[in-house]
């Protein structure tokens, strides 16, 4: 049972008007306002020195925002709390364990500060090594784990003192990729039987679309857009969001008859109007390769480059535009560079951005 191993009722967590400002360069986080709901998994994304890091710490209570920004617990204000007052649980990138204790100590470190007798820190331990998959280990020493397995014992001994919150900054990134998956897999799977709050800071897209409840991208200090991982993926809110979560073309034509039209072909796009100058966007994956003399709106070009990736196939293509188009098609096939071939984009998976959606005029 984990029952026992977190508090019982998930906290929320708002950030007000919280702002950070290292030195006298400028604030490495704009005042931004953030609610993070009880029990959900919070992902904080973004490209290097976006403030995640910094997001994340004046949660922890390891930084304190400017003057006037506020953070709260449920209804308790841990403005001023340091770390040790605020009752969460962390799990660093470099696993921060203790090096010359046995697997079982590191856990039970803090439960021995918090005086709990021996018999029943045994028992905690060994419910914590079953919930990371580290049975019979206990008495291992660090120096004998994988990096995988440290992380996990990382992971066990920042749940042991069960806290209010468990924060996550980059905890997969020192691992290799079939680990990462495998550990993101298991990750994923303990959050959402814990029901704890958590917060947790990556630059990987795809972890934080496998284990976000919610995504919160960040851009130079400010919150881009904050989402369901869907929401970001299929409904970005600006071209940063658009190009740093998977890849996007983009095109841009005027409108004829319900499609997008420009020199290589048109995308259906039921919004514009005749002759109003548009952008559409739309996902790699979303293209179809379709044969030469099929009908409606599509597209032409000639196939640049193809790179196969095993689950499926990516090919440029230009269409005689600026940039080519990427597709990506699961399709068994082989193309060509020089090849002529055509492409279809379903009405559906066309996007626009909110806010300009007639660039012309
Ligand atoms: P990364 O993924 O590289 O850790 P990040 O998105 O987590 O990036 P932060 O670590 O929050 O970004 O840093 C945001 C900005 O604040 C950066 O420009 C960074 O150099 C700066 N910064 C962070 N901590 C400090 C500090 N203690 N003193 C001075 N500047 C800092």
């Amino acid at each position: 049972s984990f029952s026992n191993t977190t508090a019982l009722k998930p906290l929320s967590i708002k950030l007000v008007q919280c702002s950070k400002t290292f030195g006298n360069g400028a604030p490495a986080l704009e005042p931004i306002d953030l609610e993070i709901h009880p029990g959900e998994t919070l992902v904080l994304l973004g490209p290097s020195g976006c403030g995640k890091t910094t997001t994340l710490r004046l949660i922890a209570g390891l930084e304190f925002p400017d003057a006037g920004g506020r953070v709260l617990f449920g209804d308790e204000d841990v403005t001023d709390l340091p770390i040790e007052k605020r009752g969460v649980g962390m799990v660093f990138q470099n696993y921060a364990l203790f090096p010359n204790m046995t697997v079982g100590e590191n856990i039970a470190y803090g439960l021995k500060i918090r005086k709990m007798a021996p018999a029943e820190r045994l028992a905690k331990i060994d419910t914590l090594l079953e919930m990371v998959h580290l049975q019979g280990l206990s008495h291992r020493r660090i120096d004998q784990l994988s990096g995988g397995q440290k992380q996990r014992v990382a992971l066990a001994r920042a749940l042991a003192v069960e806290p209010k919150v468990l924060l996550l900054d980059e905890p997969l990134t020192a691992l290799d990729a079939k680990l990462r998956e495998t550990l993101r897999a298991d990750l994923n799977q303990l959050l959402r039987k814990l029901g704890i709050t958590a917060i947790y800071v990556t630059h990987d897209q795809g972890e934080a679309m496998a284990l976000g409840d919610r995504v919160v991208v960040m851009e130079r200090g400010k919150i881009a857009q904050i989402g369901s991982p869907q929401d970001i993926y299929y409904r970005p809110v600006n071209n940063f969001v658009a190009d740093f979560i998977g890849t996007m073309n983009r095109v841009t034509g005027v409108g004829r008859a319900g499609q997008l039209s420009f020199s290589a072909g048109a995308v259906p796009m039921a919004a514009v109007k005749d002759n109003q100058t548009m952008t559409a966007m739309f996902r790699p994956e979303d293209v179809d390769i379709v044969p030469l003399e099929t009908v409606g709106a599509e597209i032409f070009g000639d196939v640049m480059s193809t790179f196969f990736m095993g689950d499926r196939t990516r090919l440029l293509v230009d269409i005689g535009g600026e940039m080519p188009i990427i597709v990506e098609t699961r399709r068994r096939g082989v193309w060509h560079a020089g090849e002529r071939i055509g492409l279809r984009v379903p009405e559906q998976a066309v996007m626009q951005l909110p806010g300009k959606p007639w660039e012309g005029e």
